[in-house]
């Protein structure tokens, strides 16, 4: 896995205010969905990725979220290795539909 710069830009809108705890864990969050345990953090890539949750780009520097699985098959390893990039928006609305 790539190694992020660490940034003190927040990645959201200036008057985005970032959890404690979250800044605390350097944007690493762990969420638990019904088809698994996520692992969520902020990313700023340098190339284009798809968001699988509406199949649209997230363009080079652009603030997202990359999150993979740590309980599947292969262990977190393996979910790393088939991490995704997501808008943050459409994370959030993956996480409201659970
Ligand atoms: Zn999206």
């Amino acid at each position: 896995m790539p190694s992020h710069r660490r940034s003190s830009r927040r990645p959201y809108g200036a008057d985005h205010v970032p959890l404690d705890v979250d800044r605390a864990r350097g944007g690493l969050r762990h969420v638990s969905a019904d088809d698994g345990e996520w692992s969520v953090r902020r990313a700023t890539g340098d190339k284009t990725y798809r968001c699988p949750g509406c199949s649209q780009e997230i363009a080079a520097g652009t603030p997202h979220l990359v999150a993979w699985l740590r309980d599947g098959i292969g262990g977190e390893v393996a979910g790393l290795e088939a991490r995704r990039h997501w808008h943050a928006t459409c994370w959030d609305r993956r996480a409201r539909l659970r």
